[in-house]
């Protein structure tokens, strides 16, 4: 980054004209800095040993209190299409980039961003904190996604600030007082779709910002295109095929961003952005975890394909009126959203059912056997796993419409169906099990495949808000040490249970702790 060699630093909330970022500085919390959780894996990617993560130092620079030596910190400006309406300027109002490191070993090239460190020029209205329970959720689904094999910006740390934050908790008008934290979010850019619609909103004079970013993503994230006729018009194409990968991705583990405005879109295809995020359990189509969204339900699981359409057209004209790709080669490029969208997620559900070709009405078919008898999404197709190929049901079976038992824990809330709804489930399962004769594949060779496509571990809601209040309960005991607290649970004070005591980890931690 061109950096000016010294920044006139200023947080002061302010339109900011002709820049695509402003250099900043975190605001250190009043509080002390503590590591919640940090993952292991990511301080790899960057060459860091995990170690490093356990110093006292490492909580007071990822929260901000401390300066991480080198940085030129700095808060990116774009705008964004919120909800479908052009909302102009919105820029890192909470985010901090810290700076960019390579990794010697790997040449990799990862930006470092502090999100909850203070106020920034884009911060608007807000207060530019996070609070432990939304940034819990966001360090666990970074790093849960990336494990599920999605493109994710990752997450290194999750640090509590030990300050204290106002927060509406869900719409309800109850403010609330909520333990801060910062996390530090890790991908190889932050940049946007929003990042080259600001500039062009605001006129001929900006436009050469769009062109600047444009090159800037070329050069450093997609350099394979540098030699093409016109890289501009390789980047739309590649940003439309992985956001069609990704979208595709999300539609087949359930996932629902609950967000997806420009502004939240990577240009590099990433899950960017962890909000009010969900994961269906029951499947539902029209389901969104975001309440804000709840009565439109732009954002459910069934509206996010045509979502990312609506946000690649955006970036296609933002660079249409940049004058950096023509209109019919634009168009042409964004037909390549919805053909990898297809493509990906027909191959993802063939995989899911174990299935060497997509078999659309048999897919269809599940999705409304599943709808009507409150399936769980994930579960369901766990549980397709382990039915064989052989249509072996015994007479027993049959009259009794007995229902493999994995599945039937997964259909109706666990509750029983009803003889006609299970004679329904009977029905497609052979159907499905003469499809899998016919593809002929052994069955445990199939199987072993389809448990890669269908997980069955996901962060789901509740098991989030169990982690959260976990760590709050907790945080919240350990700010009064010295009062005696007597509605504090006994575990708090009491010696370790034998089977946590010793434990390597838990109890012995390494000498750099
Ligand atoms: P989102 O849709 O959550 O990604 O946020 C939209 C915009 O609001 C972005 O520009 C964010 O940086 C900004 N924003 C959200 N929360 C805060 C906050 N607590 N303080 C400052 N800016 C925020
Ligand atoms: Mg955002
Ligand atoms: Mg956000």
């Amino acid at each position: 980054n061109e950096l000016p060699a010294d920044p006139v630093t200023t947080n002061v909330v302010r339109q900011v004209e002709g820049a695509l970022f402003t250099p900043v500085q975190p605001t250190p919390p009043d509080g002390v800095p503590y590591t919640i959780s940090y993952s292991a894996q990511v301080a790899r990617l960057l060459g860091l040993d995990p170690s490093e993560c356990e110093r006292p130092e490492f909580a007071l620079v990822m929260s901000g209190a401390a300066p991480l030596p080198g940085a030129r910190p700095y808060a990116a400006c774009y705008g964004g299409h919120q909800f479908g309406q052009w909302a102009g300027q919105l820029g890192d109002g909470r985010a901090i980039t810290l700076g960019e490191v390579v990794n010697p070993a790997t040449g990799g090239r990862w930006e470092l961003q502090l999100k909850g460190a203070g106020k920034t020029p884009y911060s608007r209205r807000a207060d530019g904190r996070a609070v432990l329970r939304s940034s819990l959720r966001e360090f666990v689904a970074s790093e849960a996604m990336a494990a599920l094999g999605v493109p994710t910006t990752r997450a290194l740390s999750l640090v509590g600030t030990g300050d204290k934050v106002l927060r509406d908790m869900f719409y309800n008008g109850n403010a609330k007082l909520e333990q801060g934290a910062v996390v530090c979010r890790v991908a190889p850019s932050f940049v946007r779709f929003g990042t080259f619609q600001l500039p062009v909103s605001r006129g001929a004079g900006e436009v050469g910002l769009v062109q600047m970013a444009a090159d800037w993503v070329v050069k450093y994230h997609m350099p394979h295109l540098a030699a093409e006729p016109n890289p501009y018009l390789g980047l739309l194409r590649e940003a439309c095929s992985r956001t069609g990968r990704l979208v595709a991705q999300w539609q087949a583990l359930g996932f629902v961003h609950g967000v997806l405005n420009t502004d939240n879109m990577s240009i590099l295809g990433l899950t960017i952005d962890y909000g009010p995020y969900g994961f269906l359990d029951v499947f539902d189509p029209d389901w969104t975890p975001n309440l804000t969204d709840a009565s439109g339900r732009r954002y459910s699981y069934r509206n996010q394909p045509e979502a990312g359409q609506f946000n690649v057209v955006m970036l296609g004209n933002a660079l249409l009126a940049a004058d950096l790709v023509g209109r019919e080669e634009a168009t042409a490029a964004l037909m390549g959203y919805s053909e990898v969208l297809s493509d990906t997620y027909n191959a993802l559900m063939a995989a899911k059912l174990g299935l060497k070709e997509y078999d659309r009405a048999l897919a269809q078919e599940l999705m409304k056997l599943m709808y009507t008898d409150d399936a769980d999404f994930t579960n369901t197709f766990r549980a397709l796993c382990d039915v064989g190929s052989a249509s072996a049901d015994s007479e027993e079976q049959q009259q009794q419409l007995l229902l493999p038992p994995r599945l039937a824990a997964a259909l109706n809330r666990g509750q029983p169906l009803s003889e006609e709804r299970a004679a329904a489930w009977r029905q497609w399962l052979q159907a499905y099990q003469a499809r899998l004769r016919a593809d002929g594949t052994p069955d445990a060779q199939r199987q072993a495949a389809q448990r890669l496509a269908c997980p069955k571990f996901i962060p789901r809601q509740h098991l989030l808000q169990w982690a959260i209040e976990a760590a709050e309960a907790l945080m919240e005991v350990l700010e009064r040490p010295y009062d005696e607290q007597p509605e504090a649970p006994a575990k708090y004070s009491a010696p370790p249970p034998p089977d946590m005591e010793g434990r390597p980890g838990v109890c012995m931690l390494s000498c750099s702790s």
